[in-house]
């Protein structure tokens, strides 16, 4: 058995991190968001008021902003880590930083404490080996924007307990998720099949085949998907779903894998998607 969780220490504070913060917060559980950075620290912070005040006015919050919102402290530093009764990592997407992180991690936590990483695409097996936990190490790969997206895509790495995994479920369900597991493999499930679809769209209009509006109209109305694949691109980065190929056609060592030039293309001129106002659409930086 496990025992009672009920302070979470989220580290990052970026896109998903405040996210994470945010929902474990209107879960009920005590948070410590902790990020080296002051000013993302904020910029969370920032974020997370907007998002609690939308849901308020929406009437989908069960208590007051201010309830939520005294449940989550931030630090620039990690030691609320060693008072923490599971640990979430979110920094940013960077194997080095990852394993000397959770190195840290693995010092500063209590040794029944599960470390569970929200990685895209790093090994959890990878991860887990940095530690002398390994069977308290799991993937918990929630989606964005966090608060909306019901998806918990737990990842059992080769050494993972059972325990762990129960006890992420249990998490992910107290949050309002909906866990489902898998085993540790590249991409795990979803990036496995979501970026090979986005990146044969690629070639497909790499290749002439149709516009871009056709493509994405074709599995928008055919497939039924709510946005199409070159729609979606844009909103993931270009330069995500590129590195997520590239992890794909190392690790799987299959060349159905291989990156679309054009792909690889955009990134090289900086076309990166909404984030720099224009991938495979324009936009305008302020929207
Ligand atoms: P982000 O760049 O928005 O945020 C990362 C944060 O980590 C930054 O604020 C940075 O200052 C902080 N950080 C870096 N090193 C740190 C350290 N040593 N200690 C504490 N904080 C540190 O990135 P993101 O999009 O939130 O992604 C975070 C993780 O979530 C990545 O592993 C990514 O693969 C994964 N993920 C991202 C998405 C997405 O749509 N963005 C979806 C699912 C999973």
């Amino acid at each position: 058995m496990h025992p009672t969780i009920r302070h979470i220490a989220v580290i990052g504070a970026g896109t998903m991190g405040n996210g994470i913060a945010q929902t474990a917060a209107m879960a009920g559980y005590t948070v410590s968001m902790l990020d080296i950075s002051p000013v993302q620290l904020d910029r969370g912070l920032a974020t997370i008021r907007k998002s609690v005040a939308k849901l308020r006015d929406k009437g989908r919050l069960a208590e007051s902003e201010e309830a939520v919102l005294n449940r989550i402290k931030p630090d620039h530093d990690l030691k609320p880590v060693e008072k923490a009764d599971l640990v979430i990592e979110a920094a940013s997407e960077n194997l080095d930083l990852k394993l000397k992180l959770f190195r840290d991690l693995d010092e500063r936590a209590r040794p029944e404490v599960i470390i569970a990483s929200n990685t895209s695409s790093i090994s959890l097996t990878k991860l887990g080996a940095a530690t002398r936990r390994p069977e308290k190490v799991v993937g918990m790969h929630f989606f964005n924007p966090v608060p909306l997206m019901t998806l918990v895509e737990v990842v059992k790495g080769l050494g993972t307990g059972n325990g762990t995994i129960n006890t992420v479920v249990g998490l992910a369900e107290r949050m309002g998720k909906t866990p489902v597991v898998v085993n540790d493999a590249p991409g795990f499930i979803s990036n496995r099949i979501l970026c090979p679809m986005i990146n044969e769209a690629v070639f497909a209009l790499e290749e002439g085949i149709a516009p871009r509006e056709s493509i994405d109209t074709i599995m928008r109305l055919g497939m039924n998907h709510p946005m199409g694949p070159l729609t979606l691109a844009d909103m993931v980065g270009l330069d995500v779903v590129l590195a997520v190929m590239e992890v794909l056609h190392r690790d799987l060592g299959d060349d159905k894998y291989r990156p679309a030039p054009l792909l690889r293309r955009m990134v090289d001129a900086g076309y990166l998607g909404r984030k720099t106002g224009r991938g495979f659409y324009e936009y305008d930086q302020k929207s």
